[in-house]
């Protein structure tokens, strides 16, 4: 698994621009599932995040990617707390017309993400497993001795 470390820090500095009241707790859970996919955890104000990262070997080479995409999904569940905590009873209402990828809470969602990505890239840390770096340096160790 890639570690995926939250700079608190910079979190609340993302939650005070937008107005956020609350903490937001953001989960890391690790997955056999391919990707990364986020969920707001069903709190009153919906301020906890729990982001679910896939498999290390589709991003193990990739760390720039997998990094991009997981503040992406960030931003995108943290926009929503955002819309929780704001949006009102007729705005929820008028959003529920549309299909899921269109209503106006998932587009907003989207746009803020995609605009923000740079800005807030050091809202996270993305590191390689140690695991593999250790396994690769035993390996390469072990070819050290078979040559000689
Ligand atoms: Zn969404």
């Amino acid at each position: 698994m890639i570690t995926v470390t939250v700079n608190e820090a910079k979190l609340r500095e993302l939650a005070d621009e937008l107005g956020i009241r609350k903490d937001i707790v953001i989960e890391v859970i690790d997955s056999d599932t391919p990707g990364i996919s986020a969920r707001l955890k069903g709190d009153a104000l919906h301020q906890h995040i729990r982001l679910v990262v896939g498999r290390a070997e589709q991003f193990a080479d990739r760390l720039m990617f997998a990094h991009n995409e997981i503040v992406r999904t960030l931003l995108h569940e943290v926009k929503h707390v955002q819309q929780f905590q704001n949006w009102t009873r007729e705005m929820w209402e008028r959003d529920k017309l549309y299909s899921y990828g269109v209503s106006p809470a998932e587009a907003e969602a989207n746009e803020f993400a995609a605009d923000n990505v740079h800005k807030w890239r050091s809202i996270i840390t993305v590191k390689r497993p140690m695991k593999s770096r250790l396994s690769k340096l035993s390996s390469a160790e072990q070819n050290v001795r078979k040559s000689r």
